[in-house]
């Protein structure tokens, strides 16, 4: 089950082609892009996500179509949207087609979410770190490199993913060169000790989560406090609780990292999402 919109809103076809083969999304993965949880027709977090779209754009130099578009888009998907329950909603703006007239090509889809995603919301994850390269001061002196951005070149991230797969994984935290710890390929780093949640600073070169920020707030409400400082391996073997949140996944704790069960994070889970769910 698909919903596709346009810009201008109209609903078009999802299983019609509608990009040019000389689009500089499909040919360079030169654009940016959003995923957006909607729950009974409700877009969760949809003001965080143009902001941060807004905020790829800017670091891209894609001259992003204004808001209202978006809003547009989104609404239409929504509408149209046949069942109640939950859905993907992805914007997608690339740079256009080369030699153009430089106007962006932009949609949004609705897409239902995977058993696989909600067997892992429930069950939890393993995952293995892996180094993604970089070192905390790259973001900064090397701007070009587009750290933190959402772009849609995600071939790295999803190699990682498979490099997981391989290694009897289902998941990926992505290390600095200092060993201080990123990110998942898909998903925002958090770690429960006592009453106190973490999670590594945007300024290493990665994406602010949205999912992250909302269950913070609901946490800060609920008494707990939260803490964005750099986080090593023998933290999260440390804590009472280790935990990937996106969007499409929620709040999902890690069993398993390198191999090596973690601390039962079981009911503290259930806790967090309550937190987390107590937002909406
Ligand atoms: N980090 C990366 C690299 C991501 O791709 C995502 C989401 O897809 C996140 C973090 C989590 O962001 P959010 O909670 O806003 O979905």
């Amino acid at each position: 089950m698909r919903v596709l919109a346009m810009l201008d809103g109209t609903l078009t076809d999802p299983d019609a082609p509608h990009i040019r083969v000389d689009d500089l999304g499909l040919m360079r993965g030169d654009g940016i892009f959003e995923t957006i949880l909607a729950v009974d027709g409700r877009p969760r977090e949809l003001g965080a996500h143009l902001d941060r779209l807004a905020r790829s754009a800017a670091m891209t130099d894609i001259p992003l179509p204004d808001r209202a578009a978006w809003e547009r888009a989104v609404q239409a998907v929504l509408d149209n949207w046949p069942a109640d329950g939950e859905m993907a909603l992805k914007l997608v703006c690339t740079r256009g087609v080369d030699g153009g007239d430089g106007t962006p090509t932009g949609f949004a889809l609705g897409m239902e979410i995977g058993e696989r995603v909600r067997a892992q919301r429930r069950d939890g994850i393993s995952v293995v770190t892996l180094e993604r390269g970089i070192d905390p001061g790259l973001a900064d002196r090397a701007p070009w490199l587009l750290l933190g951005a959402k772009t849609i070149s995600y071939a790295i991230n999803m190699a990682a993913q498979r490099e997981a797969e391989r290694r009897g994984a289902d998941d990926v935290v992505f290390t600095a060169s200092d060993g201080s710890l990123l990110e998942g390929p898909t998903s925002t780093l958090v770690v429960a000790s006592g009453r106190t949640l973490r999670t590594p600073p945007a300024q290493l070169g990665i994406l602010p989560g949205t999912t992250q920020a909302a269950l913070f707030r609901g946490a800060e409400r609920a008494g707990w406090a939260t803490k964005v400082e750099p986080l090593r391996v023998p933290d999260l073997r440390a804590a009472d609780g280790v935990f990937l949140v996106s969007s499409v996944r929620r709040i999902t704790r890690v069993h398993t990292l390198d191999g090596e069960r973690l601390t039962d994070s079981a009911d503290l889970h259930a806790e967090l999402v309550g937190y987390y769910e107590s937002e909406y």
